[in-house]
């Protein structure tokens, strides 16, 4: 399965990533995570990544692309992969599907998670990130155990800079203007799915392998 998850930040794309990659088996490639992994151990990548993420803006597609064509072309990719924050703009969408036709592997679907614009910004600036295991909890919706701590490792938790509300409206205004014209793209193609991405993770996960078992 060849799968690339699309919706506004706040849609649950990184969860529900996690899931549907453990379902079909396949590796979750998240570009964010990537960045954010760079970040962390201060690499070349990293430094010139940090500013424009926490300005909320993209990163220019030349760093984007050429980081993301690395990896799709690592060996682990047989039984496919989810492509989750990847493409965000038409442009990257052409390169992805010039890199992919490259090697003779369209992408099968494009789950596209949609959401109410008024649940967005609850959302994200109730989430919070353990800064040891990256797993992502929320304030309201999934409360770690002790404020601030991470069930799953004890690390810390924290709040993206980009989730903070001043932030969380510029990448709003970026995925309007940037990353949207993408859903008509992949519906010109004929890829796009779209599910509606309210209710609990659960359900959500269960709608998007009944409409990926209609193309797959
Ligand atoms: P995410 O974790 O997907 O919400 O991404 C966080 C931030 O990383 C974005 O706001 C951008 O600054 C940067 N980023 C992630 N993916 C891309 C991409 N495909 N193109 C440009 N910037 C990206």
């Amino acid at each position: 399965m060849r799968l690339v998850l699309v919706g506004p930040p706040g849609a649950g794309k990184g969860t529900q990533a996690q899931f549907l990659a453990a379902h079909y088996s396949i590796p979750h490639i998240s570009t964010g995570d990537i960045m954010r992994v760079n970040i962390k151990q201060g690499t070349a990548l990293g430094r010139e990544v940090k500013s424009y993420m926490d300005r909320g803006e993209l990163v220019p597609d030349t760093v984007t692309n050429e980081m993301v064509r690395l990896r799709l072309n690592e060996g682990d990719l047989g039984n496919g992969f989810l492509l989750d924050g990847f493409p965000r703009n038409v442009g990257q969408a052409e390169v992805l599907r010039a890199i992919l036709s490259e090697k003779k592997s369209p992408l099968d679907a494009v789950l596209e998670l949609s959401i109410p614009a008024d649940e967005i910004v609850k959302r994200l600036s109730g989430r919070r990130t353990c800064r040891n295991c990256g797993k992502v909890w929320h304030v309201a919706f999934e409360p770690s155990a002790v404020a601030d701590v991470c069930d799953v490792c004890q690390g810390e938790l924290y709040q993206r800079e980009d989730d903070k509300e001043e932030v969380i409206t510029r990448r709003l205004e970026v995925f309007k203007e940037q990353t949207s014209p993408i859903v008509s793209f992949y519906r010109n193609e004929g890829l796009l799915i779209t599910i509606s991405a309210s209710g609990t993770v659960a359900d959500i996960t269960e709608r998007a392998i009944s409409a990926l078992s209609r193309v797959h």
